[in-house]
């Protein structure tokens, strides 16, 4: 598709009445570009990305995302599916063809007794967390509330648990799925096996996850924070990372990462650790003494105040960061230390 829709028309394949017999087929609702919403309703959370859709259908239901496929597929329209928007790449919109929105689809049901819980395919990190904490559990999810629990997990997921319990992906028991020809199916173990693998890892590909159901972990505490250094004891302090991280809990999650600081930038050393007991604070004394840093905020603290301490985006964009595994420092680090501290990222 080529040609960028006006507001008094949508996309010349269009015509008014099946836009209008479409909308009447939803019980969600349709955005066109002369309607007052649509500047906002179009941007997704990379601002770089300034795409044009024909239509966003804000779907309410599965049978709605089925509609919206087959409206589509009739129209020859290009689809881009969003829950919530958050991909870099911005594939939660394009350009002349239709946004299937899902944030509308928010219902979220848990089930304690089983550890179970099933969330709509729009429905945001900080909603699953919160309703999961309420029951002193959890699913593995990312360091940011507002990103979308589907794109998330059916990419794979990975968060500050994922050590302990596994990505995001790993934690799911059953998708509801509309496919391209506009079926609406369920994948779990035994049932449309194939799509439900696919679907943990790759799901975009897929279909449209309407809904999916995860296991749930117990989880109150954890022993997480920041230790600071000045940049100019990055190399030093991620050599002792190198032999550090092979001595520790494979439960830890620690991830370094330059971040701006005033002045100059630092190194911030992030620790997220689920049990939180005296003897892991034992286990991190090592990391915390061998070099004094200027910041240190490791100290146990609530799941939930840990996950909202994640932010959505840095200060002012100048951020790159390295995971740091078992073995890969000393294999990588003087690569990671030029790539992750001597070049400064393009903004
Ligand atoms: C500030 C920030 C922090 C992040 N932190 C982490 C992190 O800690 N861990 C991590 O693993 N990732 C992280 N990410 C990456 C994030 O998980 C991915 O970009 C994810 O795809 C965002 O999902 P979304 O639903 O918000 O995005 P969207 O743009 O809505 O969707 C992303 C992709 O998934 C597809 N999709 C979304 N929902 C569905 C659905 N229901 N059915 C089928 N396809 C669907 C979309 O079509 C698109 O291709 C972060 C991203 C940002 C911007």
């Amino acid at each position: 598709m080529t040609a960028q829709p006006t507001a008094n028309q949508p996309f010349a394949a269009l015509s008014p009445e099946s836009i209008r017999r479409f909308a009447e087929s939803i019980a969600g609702e349709i955005i066109l570009p002369d309607d007052q919403r649509y500047q906002k309703a179009r941007r997704v959370w990379n601002h770089a990305v300034d795409k044009h859709p024909a239509m966003i259908a804000r779907c309410a239901n599965a049978d709605d995302v089925r509609c919206a496929i087959e409206f589509a597929r009739d129209a020859e329209l290009l689809i881009a599916v969003r829950s919530g928007g958050h991909s870099f790449a911005g594939y939660g919109v394009c350009d002349g063809g239709i946004v299937i929105d899902l944030s509308l689809i928010k219902l979220a049901t848990i089930d304690p007794v089983h550890q179970r819980i099933t969330i709509g395919g729009g429905v945001a990190a900080v909603v699953l967390d919160c309703l999961a904490q309420a029951f002193k559990m959890a699913v593995p999810l990312g360091s940011c509330m507002t990103i979308g629990v589907s794109g998330y997990a059916l990419g794979g997921g990975e968060s500050s648990l994922t050590p302990k319990f596994g990505y995001g992906c790993d934690r799911i028991r059953r998708v509801e799925v509309v496919t391209a020809d506009g079926r609406v199916l369920s994948a779990r173990d035994g049932e449309n096996d194939d799509l439900f693998w696919a679907m943990r890892g790759a799901g975009a590909n897929f279909g449209v996850a309407t809904a999916l159901e995860f296991r749930l972990h117990p989880i109150e505490k954890v022993l997480s924070g920041h230790l600071r250094y000045p940049i100019r004891q990055a190399r030093k302090v991620l050599r002792f990372l190198d032999e550090y991280t092979r001595s520790i809990s494979d439960d830890l999650f620690i991830i370094a990462a330059v971040l701006p600081h005033p002045g100059e930038r630092m190194l911030d050393v992030a620790v997220v650790w689920p049990d939180e007991e005296k003897k892991d604070e034992r286990a991190l004394r090592p990391l915390r003494k061998f070099l004094k840093p200027f910041e240190d905020t490791v100290q146990t603290r609530d799941y939930l105040d840990e996950q909202r301490a994640g932010s959505d985006s840095p200060a002012d964009g100048d951020y790159s960061s390295v995971s740091v595994g078992r073995g890969l420092l000393r294999r990588d680090a003087p690569t990671l230390y030029r790539k992750s501290v001597c070049k400064r990222p393009r903004r």
